[in-house]
Parts: structure tokens; C-alpha cells; sequence
């Protein structure tokens, strides 16, 4: 099995027999900083829990929308 290492610019795996990064196509020549790669992929996986997170928020604020249109309807039936 090959050694494989991370692309510093891209994050990605890599085989260590390539010279280039296949998925960015930067040099891989410059050994690769591993907290340098780490914080990249860790940048990554925030931006995407953030996304996700922004979804839920969307996902909730319908819910509340709805829930309020329940309420004003509910209140609308009640107060007459
Ligand atoms: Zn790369």
C-alpha cells in the first residue's frame, strides 16, 4: 500500500509517490505542516457544522412561523 500524506493547500489525501496534489494541483514538494493541515480541515468541518446549523435555524424559524400562524388562529377562534 502507498504512504499517503495531506495536500497543505487543499487538505485532501494524497499518495506521497505524487509530486503534485491530483485535487488542487499544487506542488507537494514542501514537507506539509500537519497542525497547518489540521486547522484547515478543522476550518472546513466548522464551516460546514455552521451551514448545518443554518439549516436547523431555517428549518426552525418555519417552525415558528407556523406556530405562530396556530396561535393567531387559535386566539382569532377563541376571542370570538
Ligand atoms: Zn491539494
Amino acid at each position: 500500500m502507498d504512504e499517503v500524506k495531506f495536500c497543505s493547500y487543499c487538505g485532501k489525501l494524497t499518495s506521497s509517490t505524487y509530486s503534485y496534489c491530483p485535487w488542487c494541483g499544487k506542488s507537494l514538494e514542501n514537507k506539509s505542516n500537519i497542525s497547518d493541515v489540521l486547522n484547515h480541515s478543522l476550518d472546513k468541518i466548522e464551516k460546514i457544522q455552521l451551514e448545518d446549523r443554518l439549516l436547523e435555524l431555517e428549518k426552525l424559524e418555519s417552525c415558528l412561523d407556523h406556530l405562530e400562524e396556530e396561535i393567531d388562529a387559535f386566539l382569532a377562534k377563541s376571542s370570538t
